[in-house]
């Protein structure tokens, strides 16, 4: 690895991908950073290693992918497979852990491609073993071929959760029922959102599809669904819920749950770019113009890590990030960087006619985003519960800072990324403040954990 090149790219999703190829093509240095084995980040996880009736299994978006991953192995960008990045600075400075061994480089122009993370909305029993993500179930199928043999329960809403729920039932997994806990009355608001989303048509005509199969298969869907809860004494045993008035109770050892995707911001925070809040995709996400630039010189964000927007959204804000880092390296000149941009332009104007309505329709529940009962745990690395946050409110402490001083949420080895929306939505409900004003952590590096041992070998590297 050397010390210093001339772009790097962190993340190697679609965004990153993108980004690497474009610029590796204009013969400048690139190193690629990304904390998986094998590039495809999110949805093309394992696409060079999957089985092919796997694969099939994973429906036709999945496929895309297999383009994109090659152009980028035929380039000469650098790339540094199971490389976590655990800092990032203004002065560009990457603080890296390769093989357990820490590193820093440095980089002319760097492009932030960390993609999204699901929405952790904190539950009655959500913490027991036997209640995971949908993601990490989706993560262990496309990656390991592993799937829940004793069937699952799905619960929550968004269009991860229908996807999954059709690729388990390709691959003959039991899904006992689907729990959707999508409110009735966003029909209502995504409604006038709908002529705009029928410009990106296949989208709404797949969602259809997987609805279909679904139903044609057998598997139950439940709308409307409120009161979640796993229940269980030392492992989920059962998840119980109110449905048209009645409380029911289903008998399940996995629940799977998805409540939507956010930006993963941490990069971009402790790298001190500036953040806003989007009140249409109910989150946090770095402050960008048209090429993907933050508020600090040099660094770009790119893909979901900047607002979500789907793969092949972060596919062309990758390839315009790479155009614009060219620009400022000297290698493109303006009218080049213009020309070359129109086409990614044009196709996402074009994703971008579906998200306003899939933002509508998949709204979560205010009274789940508030976490409404005291005793669960929304920071689970250091075990505070929501009624602990409403008592340091109660007490004055009116920000996501202030509460994370009093309470220690938000300190553990996740560093927030589990539990800081939760912690601004309850703070916003408790204190009656506008979210934007309750602001988000103050994200200091390492935002991955990182031994002292580690730390320490970084400096001996240094003086060596
Ligand atoms: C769990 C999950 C599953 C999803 N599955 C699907 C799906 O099946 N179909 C679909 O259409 N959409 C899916 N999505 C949404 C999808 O991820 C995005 O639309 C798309 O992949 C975004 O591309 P991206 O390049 O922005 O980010 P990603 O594809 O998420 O790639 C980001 C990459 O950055 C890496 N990274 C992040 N932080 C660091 C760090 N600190 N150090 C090193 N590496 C880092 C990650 O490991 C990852 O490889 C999923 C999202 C999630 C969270």
């Amino acid at each position: 690895m050397k010390q210093h090149y001339q772009l790097a790219v962190i993340g190697a999703g679609p965004a990153g991908l993108a980004a690497a190829t474009v610029a590796a093509e204009q013969g400048i240095e690139v190193a690629v950073f990304d904390g998986q084995v094998a590039p495809g980040g999110q949805i093309y996880r394992a696409m060079e290693s999957i089985p092919q009736h796997r694969g099939s299994q994973l429906g036709d978006e999945y496929q895309r992918g297999r383009e994109l991953v090659s152009a980028f192995r035929a380039s000469s960008a650098k790339y540094f497979p199971e490389t976590q990045v655990w800092s990032l600075n203004g002065r560009r400075e990457i603080g890296l852990l390769l093989q357990g061994q820490a590193h820093t480089v440095t980089a002319d122009q760097v492009v932030i491609c960390s993609g999204a993370i699901e929405r952790p909305v904190p539950f009655p029993g959500w913490t027991l073993p036997g209640v995971m993500n949908a993601g990490a179930g989706q993560i262990l199928f496309k990656a390991h071929g592993i799937v829940p043999d004793d069937g699952v329960v799905l619960a929550g809403s968004g269009p991860l959760l229908l996807l999954l729920a059709w690729q388990y039932l390709h691959a003959g997994v039991s899904v006992k029922a689907l729990l959707d806990v999508t409110p009735m009355i966003n029909h209502l608001y995504a409604l006038p959102r709908l002529p705009r989303a029928l410009l990106a048509g296949h989208y709404l005509t797949k969602g259809m599809q997987y609805k279909r199969d679904l139903k044609r298969a057998g598997i139950s869907t439940l709308h409307n669904v409120r009161s979640l809860r796993a229940q269980g004494k030392d492992a989920l045993q059962s998840v119980s819920f109110l449905h048209r008035g009645r409380e029911q109770n289903l008998e399940t050892a996995v629940l799977l749950v998805h409540f939507g995707v956010i930006p993963h911001t941490q990069l971009g925070r402790v790298a001190g770019c500036r953040h806003v809040w989007d009140e249409s995709q109910l989150c946090w996400r770095p402050q960008l113009d048209e090429w993907g630039r933050t508020s600090v010189a040099g660094i770009l964000v790119a893909g979901d890590g900047g607002g979500i927007g789907g793969a092949r959204s972060a596919e062309h804000a990758g390839r315009l990030a790479a155009l614009q880092a060219l620009y400022a390296l000297g290698t493109l000149d303006r009218a080049t960087r213009q020309r070359l941009a129109r086409n990614d332009r044009k196709w996402m104007r074009e994703e971008s006619h579906i998200r306003p309505f899939l933002e509508a329709f998949f709204r979560i529940a205010d009274d789940m985003l508030q976490v409404a009962d005291d005793d669960t745990l929304v920071c689970r690395c250091e075990e505070v519960s929501a009624g602990q946050i409403r008592a340091a409110v109660a007490d004055g402490h009116r920000d996501s800072n202030q509460v994370k001083f009093l309470t220690r949420c938000g300190m553990g080895p996740c560093q927030g990324r589990q539990c800081a929306e939760a912690v601004s939505h309850i703070v916003a409900d408790a204190s009656g403040k506008a979210l934007q004003d309750i602001g988000h952590y103050r994200q200091r590096p390492p935002v991955n954990p990182l031994t002292l041992g580690q730390l320490a070998g970084l400096h001996s590297e240094k003086t060596e």
